[in-house]
């Protein structure tokens, strides 16, 4: 298991009082584990991943300042199979079943299988659709989505981008991999994280997911550079700079 978060802070004698918290929310859903037990647990996302064998990727809440907000957020899982991820799902709890229907709906499942398409559920209906990116082959009539955080995507070079293309509508910014979810929705068409600085590098938890649930949908998913991400190197895309997500037809 590669996760993000590890119970190192929460250990010892600092930070008892939130240990005492986080213990005491995992037990109202699993009473019978203790204090340990729940550490324990949190320290199996430990995992250095690489390229061989199968390794679980979790965050478990991507997007933590959307979720604080109480805006958008993500429990994000993915499967790689010797350096490959095979099984992306995405669970959107706040997430508008209709992007134009704020006041609607909210709460969606994405689940995509390499080789087997992207579906999505409604978080209280196992009824599964599949669902597909857009079809737009015009860059003006996109919508493209960004993070809310400027310092985790250069909102100045994406607003560059979409002058360059001729993009009319604004960016929708959305925390997390939602993000990816409206893309592989048809929702938006374009999806840009562009880096903010030189030295950081994005971790697989973050994408594993969302490359799926977008791939799956007849998407396509890679770098800045227009590299392959490289899930097959550890905890970071140590090889890639940045994410473009697109419907395919606009990704050159
Ligand atoms: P988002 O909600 O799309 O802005 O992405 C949230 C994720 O951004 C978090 O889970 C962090 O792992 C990640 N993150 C933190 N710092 C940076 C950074 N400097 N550049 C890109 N992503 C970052
Ligand atoms: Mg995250």
């Amino acid at each position: 298991l590669v996760g993000e978060g590890d119970a190192g802070g929460r250990r010892g004698g600092e930070g008892a009082g939130r240990r005492a918290r986080v213990v005491h929310h995992v037990r109202t859903v699993m009473a019978e584990l203790g204090e340990n037990a729940v550490l324990d647990a949190i320290d199996r996302g430990t995992d250095e991943g690489g390229p061989t064998g199968r390794h679980w990727v979790l965050d478990p809440i991507d997007g933590t300042k959307g979720f604080l907000r109480g805006d958008q957020y993500a429990v994000a899982l993915g499967l790689l199979v010797d350096g490959e991820v095979v099984l992306g799902v995405l669970g959107c709890p706040n997430l508008p079943h209709d992007l134009a229907d704020p006041d609607g709906l909210r709460g969606c499942l994405f689940v995509a299988v390499r080789g087997q398409g992207t579906f999505v559920r409604s978080l209280d209906d196992p009824t599964e659709r599949r669902i597909s990116v857009s079809d737009l082959t015009d860059a003006r009539e996109a919508s493209f989505v960004e993070s809310v955080e400027s310092g985790h995507s250069s909102h100045g070079d994406a607003a560059r981008i979409a002058e360059l293309l001729g993009v009319e509508a604004p960016p929708v910014r959305i925390d997390s991999q939602c993000k990816y979810a409206t893309v592989a929705r048809g929702d938006a068409a374009i999806y840009l994280r562009l880096p903010t600085r030189k030295d950081y590098q994005e971790k697989i938890w973050d994408h594993a997911g969302g490359w799926c649930v977008v791939t799956e949908a007849g998407g396509r998913v890679t770098d800045a550079w227009g590299r392959e991400l490289n899930f097959s190197l550890g905890r970071t895309l140590r090889d890639n700079k940045g994410v473009v997500a697109t419907n395919g037809a606009l990704h050159d």
